[in-house]
């Protein structure tokens, strides 16, 4: 899958993107994560790429052209249109589910706003659709375009050392995850929960759906009750 990431800071973004594992799954060649500078599209002569608004108001907004171009390009390189995002706070807040659908398209391009935004225009011409990482407003798209990518990025195949690893965490089974301990045994007088030593798998795997059972019912009772209205528990047969 390729990813791009079309951003004014495209500095601010390589720094993450070249480090762990999505650095690695990229110089495996696992994934195809790479960024374009927006500025490098504008014909303006002081490479700018933002005007004010127009009906007043606070800040600078993006331009069109600059955009456009760049989205232009991108198609021209890879021989047809990416399935195009911009990342907003007016967008759909990012799920698990969306990543997982979204892991299995080819080409994503990723708009990255900046100062107040981007003319509605350009946005109503290229996007697909807007997504948010949560309610609250950032500087800039591009730490939510790296959420973006992280979350898609680690469902790829061959990404993860072991691709199960993703199918066991919080939020993709449909529960939070249950607790992790390693060594030593004992920590600050706190020992490692027994079951856990016992090397009874059944007994751990149980253990461990009780723990995400009790965390999501504790911490996120609406995930609860989704979880327990697709899995009713087994009613015990009656003894005559
Ligand atoms: N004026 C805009 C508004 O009220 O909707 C906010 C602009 S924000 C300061 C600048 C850019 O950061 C946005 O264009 C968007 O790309 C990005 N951004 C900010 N918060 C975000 C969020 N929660 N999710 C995704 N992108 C966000």
């Amino acid at each position: 899958m390729k990813i791009i990431i079309a951003t004014l800071f495209p500095e601010m973004c390589e720094a993450v993107l070249g480090e762990s594992i999505v650095g690695r799954a990229r110089k495996a060649g696992k994934i195809d994560v790479s960024c374009r500078q927006i500025r490098e599209y504008t014909q303006d002569k002081h490479r700018r790429v933002d005007d004010t608004p127009y009906g007043g108001g606070m800040g600078m907004v993006m331009q069109c052209e600059p955009i456009y171009n760049c989205y232009k390009a991108v198609c021209q390189e890879l021989g047809c249109r990416p399935h195009t995002i911009y990342m907003s706070p007016k967008g759909k807040v990012l799920t698990q589910q969306r990543a997982a659908e979204l892991s299995k398209t080819d080409n994503i391009l990723i708009v990255c706003g900046h100062y107040e935004g981007v003319d509605q225009r350009v946005l109503d011409k290229i996007v697909d659709e807007e997504i948010s990482v949560g309610d609250y407003v950032l500087t800039g798209g591009e730490l939510p375009a790296l959420v973006l990518t992280d979350a898609v990025a680690r469902l790829c195949p061959g990404v993860l050392s072991e691709d199960v690893c993703f199918e066991e965490e919080s939020i993709y089974s449909g529960l939070l995850e249950y607790p992790h301990y390693t060594r030593p045994e004992v920590w600050e007088g706190e020992a490692v929960p027994p079951v856990l030593l016992s090397g009874h798998h059944k007994n751990i795997e149980a253990w461990r759906h009780e723990q995400s059972l009790e965390l999501t019912k504790n911490r996120r009772p609406e995930m609860y009750g989704e979880y327990m209205a697709l899995h009713p528990p087994v009613e015990k047969k009656k003894r005559r």
